[in-house]
């Protein structure tokens, strides 16, 4: 949890502001960097789930590559140190603008959503007389059994190529003389817990890799995106994702020819626990069913609770008192402006300093200024 001398400096500075443990993050990065070692896959953070300059270097010093969903994130990326030859660029809505830059960057390769994104990219690329690397998402229709808003691999979500249209995507391919198909993609979803989803998608990945090996289509890469959840209920009992049962799953149920690489695009399992939003209590209202907590941070700082009713920890650093139960609501001018309802806590008086947990992925990157919020600046521990 939290050491007093890093409480003490919580009580010197402006609230709310974004805490990162970055000996946790280390931690974590070196669990990733040995279990990669061992099986030889290769990581590529997720740069989407937490963008922070402070720690993408971090990360960079643990050797990954990196995975962009945007052009500034290529550009964040590439800025930051990572070698454009371990860039990734996906996403299912590349702008020109956004393919241009990453071709003049020479990134590694294009995660490719659907087939007049590939005629584009080789357009674009036939501009500058450069042959670019692709790699097709493919939708395995595989359940990920997480939140709806999170889930991308069902014939239902944007994400990808459906199975149905890939003798399209073959017939279209071999017309576009300025894009060289050498992987397969594949994300299915966020926060997954149940490691059986793995399983089930390296099964789908083998058939759809025979697939293409049964009509002469050599695959370099295989890339198996990230989604590999966090314990957001109880982060003291698990500040490291499971990462050994995560990996030992590929190596054991991914059928890889010699030869071929293998990807991973880890973001929040990387970040989530090393990041807490840090918050001052402003007033505690007693309601007609209950008590309001209201902090100073938001869904201005945090918005996952607001967007899909995501449930972090939350700690009372400065109160030992008796338990008491609080709705704990920001002061945002919206009623899903709400970090956890019925929430045990120390009794909670004006001042007390709260962490809302679990808070390093998809939060700070979120943040926004409505209401014309103020932003603060992150601190750090090493
Ligand atoms: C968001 C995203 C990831 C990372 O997902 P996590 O659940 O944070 O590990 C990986 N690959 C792609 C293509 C993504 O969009």
């Amino acid at each position: 949890m939290f050491r007093t001398s890093i409480i003490s400096e919580f009580k010197n500075r402006e609230t709310p502001f974004y805490y990162y443990d970055l000996a946790l993050l280390n931690d974590s990065l070196n669990q990733v960097k040995g279990l990669a070692e061992k099986y030889d896959f290769e990581i590529h953070y997720a740069i989407k789930a937490n963008s922070n300059e402070r720690i993408l270097a971090e990360i960079l010093k643990a050797g990954f590559g990196a995975d962009c969903v945007s052009g500034n994130e290529v550009k964040r990326a590439i800025e930051c140190g990572f070698a454009p030859e371990t860039v990734l660029f996906a996403g299912v809505g590349k702008t020109d603008k956004e393919i241009r830059y990453a071709l003049e960057q020479n990134i590694k390769a294009f995660n490719c959503e659907s087939i007049q994104e590939m005629e584009v990219i080789n357009e674009l690329a036939q501009e500058v007389s450069q042959t670019a690397e692709i790699s097709l998402r493919i939708n395995p229709n595989v359940d990920a059994k997480t939140h709806k808003y999170i889930t991308t691999g069902l014939d239902e979500n944007k994400f990808g190529i459906n199975q149905t249209d890939l003798p399209t995507v073959i017939e279209t391919l071999n017309g576009l003389s300025n894009i060289k198909l050498t992987g397969l993609h594949f994300h299915i979803g966020s926060q997954i817990m149940d490691m059986n989803v793995f399983k089930g998608l390296c099964l789908r990945v083998n058939e759809i890799e025979s697939w293409f090996s049964d009509r002469g289509i050599e695959i370099e890469h295989l890339n198996l995106g990230g989604g590999l959840g966090v314990n957001y209920l109880e982060p003291d009992a698990e500040p490291i994702a499971d990462f050994e049962t995560y990996f030992a799953i590929f190596a054991e149920f991914l059928r890889r020819k010699t030869n071929q690489k293998v990807h991973f695009e880890l973001g929040r399992s990387i970040v989530a626990q090393c990041g807490s939003l840090i918050s001052r209590v402003v007033f505690i209202k007693n309601g007609l069913n209950t008590n309001f907590a209201v902090v100073d941070a938001g869904m201005t700082e945090l918005m996952r609770p607001a967007l899909y009713q995501s449930y972090h920890h939350i700690n009372n650093l400065t109160s030992n008192g008796e338990p008491t139960s609080y709705d704990v609501v920001g002061p945002i001018c919206e009623s899903t402006d709400c970090f956890g309802k019925a929430i045990k806590l120390p009794e909670t008086k004006r001042g007390d300093l709260i962490a809302i947990r679990s808070a390093g992925a998809y939060g700070e990157v979120m943040m926004s200024r409505y209401n014309l919020r103020d932003q603060n600046e992150a601190f750090y521990s090493e």
